[in-house]
C-alpha cells in the first residue's frame, strides 16, 4: 500500500494538536508511505495564522523526524499559504519564502477581504457568497506561485447550514475558468477529505468539479486529509483514491523540493 497524505497540520499550526513526531509515528503505524506537513502560513496581519509559524522550529522538527523514520516513512515539509495572491503582502511573502526550504505549497482561500468566511457571508445572498469565493480562488491561481489549490469549494463548509450547498451548474462558468487556469499554469488541485468529517459529507471539491477537471485534461491532483490531529490522519484517503479511480484519474502526485512526482493509482 502506498497511501500518502499531503495536507496535514501539526502543532506548528495555530489549530494543530499533535507534534510532528506524533503525527509521523501515527503515519507509520497506519501504513502510510509518505506524508507532507502543510502548516498554516500567512503574511496578512488580519489572518489568524499571522506570525504563528516558527520556521526554525518547524525545520528542525521535520529534519529530526525524517532522520528518525528514515527508510520507513517519507516526510516532506510544506506550507498551506492563505491568500498568497494579495498584492500588498506579496513581496513580503516572497522574501520569507526565500529563506525556507519547502517541498510543497498549497494555496488556500480562507478569507475574503481579510474577513473570515463565516463573517464574510453574513447578510449576503447565497449566489454571491459562493461566487465571491470562487472568484477569489481564481484570483489566487493567476496571481501566485503555488503547487496546488487547497479545498477549492471550501465555502460550503460555512454556508452549508444556513444557505445550503451550492449547485454545480449555477457556477459552471467560473469553475471552468478556474480549472482552465489551473491547467494552463501547470499547477494542480487537491482532493481534501475533511468535508467527510462535517455535515457537508463530501470532499472539497465535489465530484462534479473533479469530473470536469478530468474532462478538461486536468491530471495533477494531490490527496489530503487536512487532519489537525493523529486521529484523522489519512482518514478518508483510501475512499478518495477509489473515487479518483472511478472518475478516471490514473495518478496522484507528491512533491519534493517543489517538483512533482507521480504515483500511479493502480500501484496503490
Ligand atoms: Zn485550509
Ligand atoms: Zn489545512
Amino acid at each position: 500500500m502506498k497511501i500518502v497524505d499531503f495536507h496535514i497540520h501539526s502543532d506548528n499550526s495555530f489549530d494543530g494538536e499533535n507534534s510532528i513526531e506524533e503525527m509521523s509515528r501515527k503515519g507509520l503505524e497506519i501504513g502510510l508511505s509518505e506524508i507532507c506537513f502543510t502548516e498554516h502560513f500567512s503574511v496578512d496581519p488580519r489572518d489568524i495564522s499571522y506570525g504563528v509559524l516558527n520556521y526554525e522550529k518547524y525545520f528542525s522538527e521535520t529534519e529530526k523526524a525524517k532522520e528518525k523514520f528514515k527508510g520507513k516513512l517519507k516526510i516532506k515539509r510544506g506550507l498551506e499559504i492563505g491568500e498568497p495572491h494579495l498584492k500588498e503582502y506579496r513581496k513580503d511573502l516572497e522574501k520569507q519564502l526565500e529563506k525556507m526550504k519547502i517541498d510543497f505549497i498549497i494555496g488556500s482561500v480562507h478569507n475574503i477581504n481579510g474577513m473570515k468566511l463565516r463573517k464574510y457571508m453574513s447578510n449576503k445572498r447565497k449566489y454571491d457568497v459562493y461566487y465571491d469565493y470562487f472568484n477569489e480562488v481564481y484570483e489566487m491561481i493567476i496571481n501566485s506561485d503555488i503547487d496546488i489549490v487547497g479545498h477549492m469549494d471550501l465555502m460550503k463548509r460555512y454556508a452549508y447550514e444556513t444557505l445550503g450547498n451550492y449547485t454545480f451548474e449555477d457556477y459552471r462558468e467560473i469553475i471552468e475558468k478556474i480549472l482552465k487556469a489551473v491547467i494552463s499554469r501547470g499547477i494542480g488541485i487537491e482532493i481534501n477529505g475533511s468535508g467527510y468529517e462535517n455535515k457537508v459529507g463530501e470532499p472539497y471539491p465535489n465530484t462534479d468539479i473533479l469530473k470536469l477537471y478530468r474532462e478538461l485534461g486536468g491530471e495533477i491532483i494531490t490527496i489530503g486529509s487536512d487532519s489537525h490531529c493523529c486521529e484523522n490522519l489519512a482518514k478518508h484517503n483510501l475512499k478518495i483514491l477509489k473515487l479518483l479511480k472511478e472518475i478516471g484519474f490514473e495518478n496522484v502526485f507528491t512533491y519534493n523540493k517543489r517538483k512533482k512526482e507521480v504515483l500511479s493509482i493502480s500501484d496503490i
